[in-house]
């Protein structure tokens, strides 16, 4: 017997639940075909147990500057695994936390790997389900390189699974996961390298982050080697090695870890069956409406292939329930001015468009305002950190259309910078805000 929902939902991660759970309010039959635990990448290898471990090297770094403040601590010590299935805990409950909002709900929870058998029909194992909408929330995986000895590596999974902390770790790639991880390394004392292609990391950031981030990875210890790439990996007795495509050979290491980029979770879906066109990486391509080329199949998320993000496939997998079930016509996300943070150490918080980008965009028609200076919080100690700053206006009236901000506290500061940006704030705005004393985030609105 075929089983039949209105709404079939391939994957339980950010995007996938969020829709679901917002289709069932409006009174949709709905149900979520997940085979790994609820919450999915965010929740078990992403976000969530990333934030405990960085929450854990900046405890490093507030001890190491405790002495400033007067404090005498000596330290015993830092328990890996400890931290671990404490964490683990936190994630478990989530899990559970998942499932039981599901139940309120009234979503069916399917547990097992989805792949199409027609545009209407999805099967589980042996078992086939029938829906009038299906949409694809399956996310991506980390990517291993194509070199001889690549599974010697880990990737980010893998380094929610390490049990104690390596010694000598070798982080390969330049995007956010791979400084954010080589911050918690070396912030825990692991002796830490970092490896990538081209000359800098977050190469897609503002060039202004990028450098302020690679001087601070430089100065917390962490070695960063440029111009790296990888052509094999080699067991020794004394650990990893990697070769370079140049004759270099890095290492030994006790553990390494690839963090060179994410691909969908496509290929076992069997899209072909249901007509489902893939771009060329695998990615699911749909309009700004997260339609497919199918009717009646939508996609959102990582698999789409933009703004890899938690808060973007829950938002785009919300809207997309109101607007087919809750009377909200072309309610859809809007993909422009998505604030995002890099748990870097210092953290880095940006909104916006590069200076490259608005110079592509608006040519000179565009003014930038930069500062750069050390906070307070150092201010008693030799052991200082940089913040910097960088403003980027459009037009006559000066509209911010890009909000950078590398430093203590970037993290928590961005937000309500993006919500300004997003209503059209101008620099007159930001100067015409009175600042708030003594912050970093003053600095924002006192640029000239
Ligand atoms: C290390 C790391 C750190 C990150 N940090 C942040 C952060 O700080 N902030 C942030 O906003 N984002 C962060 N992200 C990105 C964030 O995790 C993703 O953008 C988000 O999880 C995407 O949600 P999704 O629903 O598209 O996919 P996912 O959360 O990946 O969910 C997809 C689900 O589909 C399931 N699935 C796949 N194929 C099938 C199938 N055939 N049948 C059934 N189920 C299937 C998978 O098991 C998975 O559970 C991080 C990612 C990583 C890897």
């Amino acid at each position: 017997m075929i089983e039949r929902f209105d709404l079939l939902v391939i994957g339980g991660g950010s995007g996938g639940l969020a829709h679901a759970q917002r289709a069932a309010e409006y009174g949709v039959n709905a149900a979520v075909v997940e085979y790994a635990p609820l919450g999915g990448t965010c929740v078990n290898v992403g976000c969530v147990p990333k934030k405990v471990m960085w929450y854990a090297a900046h405890h490093a770094h507030q001890i190491h500057h405790a002495a400033d403040y007067g404090y005498e601590l000596s330290v015993g010590g830092h328990d890996w695994n400890a931290l671990k299935s404490g964490r683990d805990s936190y994630v478990s409950r989530l899990n559970g936390i998942y499932s039981n909002n599901l139940d309120k709900r009234g979503v069916t929870h399917i547990k097992g790997a989805a792949r199409f058998i027609d545009a209407h029909t999805v099967a589980v194992d042996d078992t086939e389900y029938q829906a009038e909408r299906i949409v694809i929330a399956s996310g991506g995986r980390p990517v291993v390189p194509d070199i001889p000895g690549a599974e010697l590596g880990i990737t980010s999974d893998g380094f929610f699974e390490l049990k104690e902390r390596p010694e000598r770790v070798l982080i390969v790639g330049s995007g956010y996961i791979a400084v954010e991880l080589a911050g918690i390394f070396n912030g825990l004392g692991s002796k830490t390298n970092v490896v990538v292609r081209k000359d800098s990391v977050l190469r897609d950031f503002d060039k202004m982050l990028s450098s302020e981030l690679m001087d601070a990875m430089r100065n917390s210890g962490i070695v960063l080697d440029t111009g790296v790439i990888p052509q094999s990996l080699r067991k020794t007795g004394a650990g990893l090695l990697l070769h370079a495509a140049d004759g270099r050979e890095f290492g030994p290491y006790d553990t390494v870890v690839w963090a060179i980029g994410r691909a969908p979770n496509t290929e076992s879906l069997d899209v072909g069956k249901a007509s489902v066109s893939l771009d060329k990486r695998g990615f699911v391509p749909t309009d700004e409406l997260q339609q497919t080329n199918v009717e009646n199949i939508y996609a959102l998320g990582d698999v789409t292939g933009r703004a890899a993000l938690t808060p973007v496939a829950i938002a785009a997998g919300r809207r997309l329930a109101d607007r087919l079930y809750g009377g909200m016509d072309g309610r859809h996300l809007d993909y422009r001015l998505i604030p995002t943070v890099v748990f870097s150490h210092p953290t880095i918080g940006t909104v916006g468009m590069t200076e490259e980008e608005a110079r592509a965009e608006y040519g000179d028609n565009i003014k930038v305002y930069s500062t750069g200076f050390t906070p307070m919080y150092y201010a008693l100690g030799e052991d200082k950190q940089r913040s910097a700053m960088k403003l980027i206006t459009t037009g006559s009236d000066e509209r911010v259309v890009g909000c950078h901000v590398f430093g203590e506290g970037a993290d928590e500061m961005m937000q309500g910078f993006a919500v300004a940006m997003r209503m059209g704030a101008t620099k007159k705005d930001f100067d015409d805000t009175v600042a708030i004393h003594p912050t970093s985030a003053e600095e924002v609105v006192t640029m000239r």
